[in-house]
């Protein structure tokens, strides 16, 4: 008989980490040290845990590039000791970090899994207890002794998503994301129900994990609006040391003709900052030339961002950024798919 998995459950913060005092109706921070013993459930899963909280819980508004490296360092740390890792965050950027942890880590060969809540584990309505005990279940899953996962994934009410396909679409609903141009990757029901032909396969068997810890945080996020003042591109374009801007356009990845933004664009671009069209729809694809509104961000160098969420672009955009990369291997490197977050179309 094989020996159960061994799961490390890490606690950063957020609101599955709290209980309610019943005394004083105030929520508070939970013991993560305690945790197995706080849920009883957890002792009937066929596998260890052991979890390890940050110092100071933090809510996932906090989050930022300093945290994303301690969470790779915890799991950089603890890789050969473990199976799997299941990560607790805030969800409200539950997207964001855990995009960036996926690329982060390279030649992955386990299951890493962030989850949360929307409502803390001591509530007596909490989604909490799902999340988590099926998220341990998950990374604890294994085939012919080898884990069914290895890749960052997301999971939250009854669905499990390649994390930097989601995105955070509820504060309300207990179904609080969505992957929408990526299946899920596993849905639990009366059986939990692994997508096997969606689920990465890791190449080569041999390659040892790497770890990259330099991001880059000088970027920006550009929404475009009808009616959007030159000025304000202007101001932003202008930031000192800016190195990546995520422009979120309309529709297949349309933008105004007008000379003067595409002027403003193509000075940014000879400056050497990189721009990524991104749309704004929840689902669908840029498909920069498709239209006449996007054929001139074809020609002065715009990066096709293809169908990828704005959450794993800023990810994306972190982590190239800061390695030296010529023009050229840049945009061939972000226009194609590097942890799956992006659908490579011929
Ligand atoms: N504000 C919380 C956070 O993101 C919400 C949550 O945990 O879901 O940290």
């Amino acid at each position: 008989m094989t020996n159960p998995p061994n799961i490390l459950l890490i606690y950063t913060g957020g609101t599955i980490g709290m209980v309610k005092d019943y005394k004083t109706n105030a929520l508070k921070a939970f013991d993560f040290s305690q945790i197995v013993d706080n849920i009883p459930e957890l002792q009937q899963l066929n596998c260890h845990i052991k979890s390890i909280s940050f110092k100071e819980p933090i809510d996932s508004s906090n989050m930022n590039i300093k945290y994303y490296v301690d969470i790779v360092e915890l799991i950089e740390k603890n890789y050969t000791k473990f199976d799997g890792f299941v990560i607790l965050t805030g969800s409200d950027t539950m997207s964001y970090v855990s995009s960036a942890v996926s690329f982060m880590l390279k030649n992955l060969k386990k299951p890493i899994i962030f989850t949360g809540s929307q409502l803390p584990i001591g509530d007596l309505r909490t989604d909490a207890k799902e999340n988590l005990i099926t998220s341990i279940q998950i990374a604890a899953s294994q085939e012919d002794g080898k884990p069914v996962l290895a890749e960052v994934c997301l999971y939250f009410e009854y669905k499990l998503y390649r994390a930097n396909r989601t995105t955070k679409i509820s504060a309300e609903q207990f179904e609080a994301f969505t992957s929408m141009n990526y299946p899920p990757l596993a849905e639990s029901g009366v059986h939990l129900n692994f997508n096997k032909h969606l689920i990465h396969q890791p190449k080569n068997k041999h390659d040892e994990l790497i770890v990259r810890k330099q991001l880059a945080n000088d970027i920006v996020i550009l929404k475009l609006f009808p009616g959007i003042r030159k000025e304000v591109v202007q101001s932003i374009l202008e930031i000192p040391n800016l190195k990546g801007v995520v422009l979120e356009t309309y529709g297949s990845g349309n933008a105004p003709t007008s000379k003067s933004f595409i002027k403003l664009l193509e000075d940014a671009i000879d400056k050497g900052i990189k721009i990524v069209n991104v749309t704004q729809c929840a689902g669908g694809s840029v498909i920069q030339g498709h239209y006449e509104t996007s054929v001139a961000l074809n020609k002065i160098g715009v990066i096709n961002g293809k169908d990828i969420t704005t959450e794993a672009a800023i990810a994306k955009l972190m982590h190239l950024l800061n390695k030296n990369l010529t023009v050229l291997d840049f945009k061939f490197l972000f226009e194609k798919s590097m942890r799956g977050e992006i659908t490579e179309v011929e």
